[in-house]
């Protein structure tokens, strides 16, 4: 330590502290240090996909698609059978099978 209890020093050492949160690969700046460490998951290859509006990362196309959809409220995908809408596949696919499939299973092995 330089001075002890100087307090330009201590303000000099604080300068230094104080957060610039860059990316050590690829040089991007973060706001804090937990949005670094989430971004540097993406050099880690465990997400390849980022949502541009707000920087969440996503291992695939599907799943960053159907974040998206918090985005745009849109919901792509349709029940055929109800109004139910769904942002993934994989959860239409099974409100279909709970909702629809079993159901007609249950009731059918139900009534005979
Ligand atoms: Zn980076
Ligand atoms: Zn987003
Ligand atoms: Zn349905």
């Amino acid at each position: 330590m330089c001075c002890p209890g100087d307090l330009w020093c201590l303000f000099l050492s604080l300068q230094v502290l104080l957060p610039v949160y860059a990316c050590n690969i690829c040089g991007k700046r973060l706001k804090s240090k937990s949005s670094l460490s989430v971004h540097l998951k993406l050099h880690e290859g465990k997400y390849n996909y980022t949502c541009p509006l707000c920087n969440k990362g996503f291992s695939s196309t599907y799943m960053l698609k159907g974040h998206m959809s918090w985005h745009t409220g849109v919901k792509e995908f349709k029940c055929t059978l109800c109004p139910k809408e769904y942002r993934y596949s994989h959860e239409l696919k099974q409100h279909v099978m709970k909702k629809h499939v079993l159901r007609r299973d249950v009731s059918s092995y139900n009534s005979s």
